[in-house]
């Protein structure tokens, strides 16, 4: 019975592993599908620029609808694309299309910056920079139009090449962004590293300014902190006004979150953004 049960065992590892296998395969060309018949698109959250009174750029943030699952979480699904070897085709149809999306905001007024994220499992790739100049070199497009936004996790395995390839982005033109600043690994030898140009405050700690005073004094000294190495600062999770106002006190130079907008299609955020008022505000409340 001994030997029954482990060629039992042995049968259902090999009916999960085919199973994961045949789950892998339709993933990626679910995933290929999706970027071609709009199952996979981008939304726009727009960022409010407190120095010019105005939304300034936007961060592209990927969508995906599943006709089976429904819709699901970009997190889990960027997680699935770095295992299923899809995560490199997913980013350069990001950049592509967000390229697009640069060119249709700028066209209709002000200079407009839009953001992408770059995953961690792509930051250190060689294939990288030649891709994404490849890609550039196509679409005619200005870099210093778009940021690159990269998180500091222990999933970026090889640092002095990742760093170089940032520094590569750098010199093309591209905004540099340290996204989810202060929770992760290393967030003040990045800053001491890398080339950026931007920090990315993370909404762990934006959230909790108003009623946290640990919270607001690390918040301010940040601020205080990028600026003096000539970044700017753009806080993520503004939810609310008193945390909007806030942060205009603390000196932040953009905000992004629910009380300014939620992510939205582009062609929504196309009609209206020229005309946001600032969020909150008695103007904005008064029509
Ligand atoms: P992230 O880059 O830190 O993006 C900010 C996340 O906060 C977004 O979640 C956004 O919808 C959400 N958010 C914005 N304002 C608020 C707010 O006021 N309150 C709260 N609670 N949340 C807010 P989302 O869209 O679910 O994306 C989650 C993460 O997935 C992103 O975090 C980013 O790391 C990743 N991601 C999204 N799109 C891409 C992509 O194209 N490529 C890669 N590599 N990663 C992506
Ligand atoms: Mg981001
Ligand atoms: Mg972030
Ligand atoms: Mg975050």
């Amino acid at each position: 019975t001994e030997a029954l049960k482990r060629g039992r065992t042995v049968e259902l590892f090999e009916a999960q592993r085919l199973a994961n296998a045949a789950w892998e395969l339709s993933l990626l060309t679910r995933i290929d599908e999706g970027m071609r018949n709009g199952d996979i698109w981008l939304a726009y959250q727009p960022q409010w620029d407190y120095r010019e009174g105005r939304i300034s750029g936007a961060e592209a943030l990927i969508r995906w609808n599943d006709p089976v699952r429904g819709p699901i979480r970009p997190d889990e699904f960027i997680l699935q694309a770095e295992q299923a070897g899809r995560i490199d085709a997913l980013t350069y149809w990001v950049l592509d299309q967000a390229i697009t999306a640069t060119e249709r905001f700028n066209a209709l007024g002000p200079t407009f910056q839009v953001s992408i994220n770059l995953s961690a499992q792509l930051v250190d790739k060689p294939s990288l920079i030649s891709s994404v100049a490849e890609i550039v070199r196509r679409r005619g497009i200005d870099c210093r139009l778009l940021t690159v936004e990269v998180t500091e996790t222990a999933g970026m395995c090889n640092r002095p090449a990742a760093i170089r390839n940032l520094q590569a982005l750098r010199s093309m033109g591209f905004r540099l962004s340290i996204d989810d600043f202060g929770t992760g690994e290393a967030s003040l030898s990045y800053l001491a590293e890398l080339p950026s140009d931007e920090l990315k405050l993370d909404r762990r700690f934006v959230s909790k300014i108003v009623h946290h005073e640990r919270e607001r004094h690390i918040v301010a000294s940040t601020i205080n902190l990028a600026h003096a190495l000539r970044q700017i600062v753009v806080a993520e999770g503004v939810e609310d006004l008193s945390t909007f106002e806030l942060l205009r006190q603390l000196g932040c130079d953009v905000g992004q979150g629910y009380h300014i907008a939620k992510p939205e299609p582009l062609e929504l955020l196309l009609s209206r953004y020229a005309t946001m008022a600032e969020p909150g505000t008695a103007r904005a409340q008064k029509r």
